[in-house]
């Protein structure tokens, strides 16, 4: 028996089987890829692994022990530490609160508790290397990349006997990356049991030695992932054989300027930023994380109020006080942070959707439900989204498909201008390529896009231009023969291209 086994585990939410007999061996001192495109059924097996979730029927062995766990705190206890994408840090807590939630640290009064706890997270983060976080700080107040260590610290430092990354590392930033690849190599010397979801094949390639495949709720293959090729993977994924990763770029772009800017200015975030973006135009924007590329999409939606300069929309200047403001004027954005910003994940997929177009479709209080069936109807079709029924909660879809509800709710409100942050983040190739069809689509329907990325591959095949961002300012605007991801790699790095 392998060291960790499951052994034809099913589980099913309502008509939709999320996992079908499935059967998954692990050894210790392995990284174990699991891949698939989104809703395949990582995570919940994952969630069965971590009694996060029931199960069906089926069973699991560690160690050649059978886990018998109703309760994910028994699961830890038992050795198994999950680090899941979805954040579970709570935000006006300190970051040693949350390290050590509900654990005890001795019989003590909340002051001197305090104390312990920031003492303890300074030698957690010293044994782990973790700079540029103090213990003290309100989790609020970090980025999201930083959440995602703590998440990550806070599960290693129980010392568990399996680490599971459930799509981890998507919010990391390239630092932080390179940091984890050496807390994996340590924990694989270890010899702990790891698994690692991730939908970055370079990631992949570099963390992890065994791969399993998982499509439609099912075990579909495991192989050494030096004996496979990336276009192998992509099809056990898929079960067929996609034409092309990307859709074809045809310039659509159009004469008039759809969005200006002159001289955006924000001390420390945007320098003197002066863009121009045409209708019908897909422009990226690239760089290393945290260049002011966020301080930008966040000041051209109206959420921040630049300190000096000016935004022309259509040749007029305008004051977009809030976001509310900017999308009455045709601009709209899909931030971040999709589960806490965009969207209101207990509400059910419908009115998550009819959310910003309710006041259209209502009359004396009434709501016009024809209207409301044929905006519904046309939204659901035109991002090809998988829902089981309209009228389940956005959380029970998975991230792919909750990601491309924010879009089809955005579309509601027909905007001219769509600002995208970085949106392909944690999405499978499948989900990748239906969005970015809709993107291209939306650009020939005379639409503008903003699309920030972190996937400089994802920017030249998809972007008629890329503006690249450096310590707040445009660094380079590459389109044409200059767009290659060499050149956005060398200007992110202040190596001017040629
Ligand atoms: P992955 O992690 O591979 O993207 P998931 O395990 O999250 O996939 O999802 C597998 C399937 O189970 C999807 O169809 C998803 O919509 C469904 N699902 C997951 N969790 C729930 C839930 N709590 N309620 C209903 N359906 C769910
Ligand atoms: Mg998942």
């Amino acid at each position: 028996m392998a060291d960790l086994e499951i052994k034809g585990l099913s589980k099913a939410f309502g008509g939709v089987k999320a996992l079908q007999n499935v059967n998954f061996q692990a050894a210790k001192g392995e990284v174990h890829a699991l891949l698939g495109e989104n809703g395949a059924g990582k995570s919940t097996l994952i969630k069965c692994l971590g009694a996060c979730q029931s199960y069906d029927s089926g069973e699991i062995y560690l160690n050649g022990k059978k886990l018998v766990v109703s309760h994910p705190r028994q699961a830890m206890e038992a050795g198994i530490g999950i680090i899941f994408q979805e954040l579970s840090l709570i935000p006006n807590l300190s970051v040693a609160d949350n390290l050590f939630l509900g654990m005890k640290l001795g019989n003590k009064t909340s002051v001197t508790r305090k104390k312990i706890a920031c003492q303890k997270a300074r030698q957690i983060f010293e044994e782990f290397q973790v700079e540029g976080i103090e213990p003290e700080q309100k989790v609020e107040s970090l980025s999201l990349s930083e959440k995602q260590t703590i998440e990550i610290v806070k599960v290693l430092s129980r010392n568990t006997e399996v680490i599971v990354f459930d799509e981890a590392t998507s919010a990391l930033t390239a630092n932080r990356v390179e940091w984890l690849f050496g807390l994996v190599e340590r924990l694989r010397e270890q010899k702990k049991i790891i698994i690692f979801i991730s939908h970055r094949m370079g990631e992949i390639r570099r963390f992890c030695n065994v791969v399993t495949v998982f499509r439609n709720g099912q075990n579909v293959g495991t192989k050494p992932l030096e004996e496979v090729e990336n276009d192998e993977l992509v099809q056990m994924m898929l079960g067929r054989k996609i034409a092309g990763y990307y859709p074809e770029k045809v310039n659509t772009c159009r004469e008039e300027i759809a969005l200006e800017t002159k001289d955006l200015f924000f001390e420390h975030y945007l320098d003197q930023i002066n863009i121009k973006l045409k209708f019908g135009e897909v422009v990226g924007i690239g760089g290393l994380a945290g260049q002011g590329q966020n301080a930008l999409l966040l000041a051209l939606s109206g959420a921040v109020r630049v300190q000096k300069g000016e935004i022309f929309l259509g040749g007029k200047p305008v004051s977009m006080k809030n976001p509310k403001q900017a999308m009455a004027q045709g601009v709209s954005l899909v931030p971040e942070e999709r589960a806490t910003e965009g969207l209101v994940l207990e509400l059910s997929i419908a009115d998550n959707l009819l959310l910003p177009v309710v006041s259209h479709i209502t009359r004396w209080g009434l709501i016009n439900r024809k209207k409301e069936q044929e905006l519904l109807e046309h939204a659901v079709d035109s991002l090809s989204i998988k829902v089981g029924d309209i009228e389940n909660p956005v959380n029970s879809l998975s991230g792919g498909n909750q990601q491309k509800v924010v879009l089809a709710k955005l579309m509601m409100t027909h905007p001219k201008v769509l600002l995208l942050y970085d949106f392909t983040r944690g999405v499978d190739v499948g989900t990748k390529n239906t969005m970015f069809t809709l993107l291209r689509k939306l650009a020939a329907d005379g639409n503008c896009i903003l699309f920030y990325s972190t996937d400089m591959e994802e920017l030249v095949n998809v972007c008629d231009r890329v503006l690249v961002m450096d310590q707040g300012a445009v660094k380079a605007d590459l389109s044409g023969e200059l767009l290659t991801e060499e050149n956005i790699l060398k200007a992110s790095i202040g190596d001017g291209v040629a």
